[in-house]
Formats: C-alpha cells, sequence, structure tokens
C-alpha cells in the first residue's frame, strides 16, 4: 500500500516535470522570432534596428495614413492577441491603443505589463502644457508627442524597446544590445552630417502645416514661426490665412513645410500668393517611400534643403 502510494507520486512527479519541460519547449519555439506590434512605422524601424532578424516587427498605422487618428481594424486586434511585445509612441499621439489592449485580455501587454513598452518613456518633452485632450483635433497636452524627430531621442527610444526584448528574450540580450550601439554610432555619424547640411538655414523662419517639429527644430536650430493650423489638427478659417499671410510678408517666411498627408488646399493657397516655397517632410517612415528611419531622415534633410535653394534662386 504504501509502496503504491510511493509510486503514484513517483509518477505524478515525472507527469508534472514532463509538463514543465514541454512548456518550456513551447515557449522557446514560440520565441523563435519575436513578434512585435508598433503603432507607427518609425517605431518599426527602430525595433528592426535593434532586433535584426530576431524580430518581426509590424505597425498598426500604415505609411501615409494619420497616426494620430487612426481607428485601429480587426487585424490589429488579431496580431496583438499573439504579439510578444507592444511598442507605442505614448503622450496624446496614440490613445486609441488603449481600448484595443484592454480588448485582448491580456495583462502583460496592458501599461506595467512584461510586454508593453511606452517608447516616451524618459524622453525630455517639450511644449508640456497639461490638459491633455481638449477642443477639436487632438491636443499636444501631455508634451508635444514627435519627439523620434530628434534623433538623439532614438538612444532613449531604442533604450526602452531593447530593455523590453531582453526581458522577454534572455538568451539574445547580449545581441539585441550590441545592434543598439551599432545603429546609434551610424545615426550619430548621419547626425553630424545633417547638422553640417542644415546649418545655412540656422535662423531662417519656416511654417509648418502641424506643429510637428520642435525636436528637430531643437536639434538642427531650425526657427519654425508658426503652423497653418490653427491648432493641432484643426484647419484654419479665411481670417487666420489672411493673418498667415501678413506674418508670412512681415517675417520673410518663404517656405512651409508639410508632410505628404497633409490637406495641400491652404498651402498652396499661402505659397501661390506669396511666391514661397513647400517642403514635404516625413514624420513617419514609409510616408515617402523610405524603408527606415535614418533613410527618411535623409530625404526630410534633402526636401528642406531643395526647398530653400529653390527660394534663393
Ligand atoms: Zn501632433
Amino acid at each position: 500500500m504504501i509502496f503504491k502510494f510511493r509510486r503514484e507520486r513517483v509518477i505524478f512527479r515525472a507527469f508534472f516535470i514532463g509538463v514543465l519541460i514541454s512548456a518550456t519547449c513551447m515557449s522557446s519555439a514560440a520565441f523563435a522570432v519575436i513578434k512585435v506590434v508598433t503603432t507607427t512605422t518609425d517605431l518599426k524601424s527602430f525595433v528592426e534596428y535593434v532586433g535584426g532578424d530576431k524580430v518581426q516587427a509590424i505597425s498598426m498605422v500604415l505609411p501615409g495614413a494619420e497616426a494620430e487618428d487612426y481607428a485601429p481594424k480587426p487585424q490589429d486586434l488579431d496580431r496583438l492577441k499573439t504579439a510578444n511585445l507592444v511598442v507605442r509612441v505614448g503622450l496624446d499621439y496614440d490613445l486609441w491603443l488603449d481600448r484595443i489592449l484592454r480588448q485582448t485580455g491580456r495583462p502583460e501587454l496592458v501599461k506595467g505589463g512584461a510586454a508593453y513598452v511606452d517608447a516616451s518613456n524618459a524622453i525630455v518633452l517639450l511644449e508640456v502644457k497639461g490638459g491633455g485632450i481638449g477642443g477639436g483635433g487632438h491636443a499636444h497636452g501631455a508634451g508635444n508627442p514627435h519627439y523620434w524627430l530628434d534623433p538623439n531621442n532614438a538612444a532613449v527610444i531604442t533604450g526602452n524597446i531593447v530593455e523590453a526584448l531582453a526581458r522577454i528574450d534572455v538568451p539574445n540580450a547580449k545581441y539585441y544590445e550590441k545592434q543598439r550601439i551599432d545603429f546609434l554610432a551610424s545615426l550619430d555619424r548621419k547626425t553630424l552630417e545633417w547638422q553640417e547640411k542644415l546649418e545655412p538655414l540656422r535662423g531662417k523662419p519656416l511654417l509648418t502645416y502641424h506643429n510637428n517639429w520642435p525636436y528637430l527644430a531643437r536639434r538642427f536650430r531650425l526657427n519654425f514661426a508658426g503652423t497653418v493650423e490653427s491648432r493641432p489638427g484643426v484647419s484654419p478659417s479665411a481670417a487666420e490665412l489672411s493673418r498667415l499671410l501678413t506674418k508670412m510678408g512681415s517675417e520673410k517666411i518663404h517656405v512651409i513645410v508639410k508632410r505628404p498627408q497633409e490637406p495641400n488646399r491652404e498651402v498652396n493657397f499661402l505659397v501661390k500668393k506669396l511666391g514661397a516655397q513647400i517642403a514635404v517632410l516625413s514624420t513617419s517612415v514609409g510616408d515617402d517611400g523610405a524603408k527606415s528611419y535614418i533613410q527618411m531622415m535623409d530625404n526630410n534633410i534633402k526636401n528642406l534643403l531643395a526647398a530653400f535653394n529653390k527660394n534663393s534662386k
């Protein structure tokens, strides 16, 4: 009797260990490639730089779409249900993510969870006004959310991503850190090159359709003198347009920056009246066909310089 009891216990223990081993094998098999869902294509690009061939990243917002007003689709929920990691811009930028994260029913994917990354964590924010969403459009109340457009912020963003990747994929932690160091070194070289190229633009005033550029402006000492939008997400009235015309004339503003997906009507009106130039710049990788963050920034710098050069001819 005692013997039988012991034998059953041994069998049970063997069974339990077997279950543990197969569970471990399953999780390492599932992690053969780390599936990362990002809200934007920029974050996807950062994940690819540091994750290399160990990750497969998908952006919910596709190139050319408006990330700040995105409405999640059924396939986003499916992807999140099987994702190993979710990476967001944070602040007021991708507030639409919270609801769909709760819908997954996965506690690790919500704020504070092991598979959740807010890339804005530890970023030194500009234009913090408080108040969050209010009025029309999307406010930038929690701080201007376009922080990835300062290449120096890539160190913090990729730091947040690598910390999470190393947490969920311990065997490859060193790999991710090495990838990050290599990426930041090449980005530093590019940043110096961009700084040199933009030097002649220092102090020259320009307008932007949406307030996308304070981080870029701080890094490269660009002088954005105002926005075409009356406030984030709200197009200007006729009276505001005529005030902008006066401002452009008196402050000698000859270039307006807009993204490919922003409305053309008001910007075209302003440049035609004054013979000014439009510089089409992207805030998200792929809006202009770029495949990576560095390529997008390269295109942005090139297009900005071209608009100023055209104007001086
Ligand atoms: Zn914005």
